[in-house]
């Protein structure tokens, strides 16, 4: 969606900015957080048949308060130096919002994945690695990348590995990157991590009866209706999780090739089966299908979830927008000038550096992980189990010996007896980090006059802790 709002990195920084100065931060900190402290563009050639092409990448870092930086690496053909540096902000102040301990990053390369094949993408995906790692721009210690947009496993699998021959000694180098497979060093519900994420911000939400009634709504989660754009892996768990376990009744999709509309609620795993099947929305067979699918932007619903791009609400359909909340599962889908009329129509927006901070805070947890060479819960699960059942036998005894017939279910004892596997581990670390993030900017935005917004109360958070970090550093 073409528009003369400001750029991507503008935006970010307008809405810095705007914090920033409800803050009386020392002089000349303010632009010292602002500025991205280098990117780095890299050009180089992959041979491919037999032709030689070749490609241009970006590593970008915010801000170095916290090391090691973090941040994904995104393939695209839209990737320039702005998009990187928007990007490796919002990560700075993302990973400082859900107390993360690191500074911001961000990759990408300029490419459009389905034009390769597996064996292409493998070349160029280490290619672009080893420039990388000879630079230090990814190392366990200093520099740590994640998937993004037109990312996934596979590449992350394949920079470890990378990583790895060129650091034979190193015994951390799995730490070198993350959101890796499973059998690489992964860890369980990283890959819908984001998606849970969001999942858990709009559950902690509606635990705050007035901030839902500053929504102008009342009531639970559960049936609720939600738009969703974009069924990538943010959009397609997201969708997954609210439908199947919140009764979210997801009444529209936006995709590449247009959108759909059902009334009564799509069914998210079939719609993505269809497309994985015929590679997009038209002709699913249970929906009216929108040519123009940008218009299901502007549909009434009560939560409007965009899980694609950056930069599809605009000061052009701002105006238009009927949702009461918006939750941003994408990077920057709303500009600053969007946002202002936003928020002078009321409507409420969870903001990224929030909303989709589930994938690094997992993200941190696999590092551990990788840094600790042992899996959460090996060591305590099965002690966590035996202690409960003794637990359960000896009160199971103590009925017995008493007039009361009572005893615990064996359904009960089923869910009680089983200790936390490393899933379990994860998504309990996850809520609670969701829970905290979102009562910090909560109580900002309901205790100050100023501050008319989440975003901005996010932005306070995050650029105090960082202003403290550097204060504790001496600068
Ligand atoms: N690319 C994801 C993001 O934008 C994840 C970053 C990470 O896990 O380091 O937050």
């Amino acid at each position: 969606m073409s528009n003369n709002d400001p750029s991507f990195l503008r935006s970010v920084e307008i809405s810095f900015e705007k914090a920033a100065s409800l803050l009386d931060l020392p002089p000349g900190l303010e632009e010292k957080i602002r500025v991205c402290n280098s990117t780095y563009t890299v050009r180089f050639g992959v041979r491919l048949g037999n032709r030689i092409e070749t490609f241009t990448g970006y590593r970008s870092v915010h801000s170095e308060h916290m090391e090691p930086v973090k941040g994904g690496i995104r393939y695209s053909p839209h990737v320039n130096q702005d998009e990187v540096e928007a990007l490796a902000s919002l990560m700075t102040y993302k990973c400082a919002m859900v107390e993360v301990p690191y500074g911001g990053s961000k990759g990408g390369l300029c490419i459009d994945p389905k034009a390769y094949t597996t064996e292409e993408l493998e070349r160029i995906t280490r290619r672009f690695a080893y420039e990388l790692i000879k630079r230090d721009l990814i190392n366990p210690s200093q520099n740590v990348p994640a998937p993004d947009m037109g990312t996934s496993q596979r590449e992350m699998a394949w920079i470890a590995d990378q990583y790895s021959r060129m650091n034979t000694t190193d015994i951390n180098a799995r730490a070198c990157v993350t959101g890796k497979p499973l059998n690489a060093g992964g860890i369980a519900g990283r890959l819908e991590a984001t998606g849970r994420g969001v999942q858990y911000a709009l559950q902690e939400f509606f635990r705050h009866p007035g901030d839902v009634k500053r929504a102008r709504l009342s009531g639970s989660l559960r049936g609720k209706k939600a738009i969703l754009q974009g069924l990538g892996n943010v959009g397609y768990h997201a969708g997954l999780f609210l439908s199947t376990e919140d009764e979210v009744s997801i009444i529209g999709l936006i995709e590449r090739d247009g959108g759909i509309y059902n009334e009564e609620g799509l069914d998210i795993e079939d719609v993505f089966q269809h497309i994985q099947t015929t590679g997009g929305v038209k002709n699913y067979p249970k929906a009216k299908f929108i040519e123009n699918g940008y218009t299901l932007l502007e549909e009434e619903c009560d939560i409007l979830i965009p899980a694609a791009i950056e930069r599809v609400i605009t000061s052009e359909n701002a105006n238009r927008i009927k949702a009461n909340l918006i939750i941003e599962a994408a990077n920057g889908p709303i500009t600053a000038p969007a946002d202002d009329i936003l928020i002078e129509k009321g409507i409420v927006v969870i903001p990224d550096m929030y909303a989709n901070a589930g994938g690094v805070i997992v993200s941190y947890f696999e590092w551990v992980k990788n840094l600790s060479h042992i899996r959460f819960g090996r060591m305590q699960r099965r002690q966590e189990e035996y202690r409960s059942r003794l637990l359960v036998e000896e009160l199971n005894d103590m009925f017995q010996n008493t007039t009361l017939n009572v005893k615990f279910s064996e359904k009960f004892i089923d869910h009680f007896l089983q200790g936390a596997g490393e899933m379990e581990l994860v998504r309990s670390g996850l809520d609670d980090s969701m829970r905290l993030g979102y009562q910090a900017i909560s109580e900002i935005w309901n205790s100050r006059n100023d501050v008319a917004d989440l975003r901005t109360a996010a932005y306070l958070v995050a650029i105090e802790r960082v202003a403290a970090s550097y204060a504790s550093k001496g600068l």
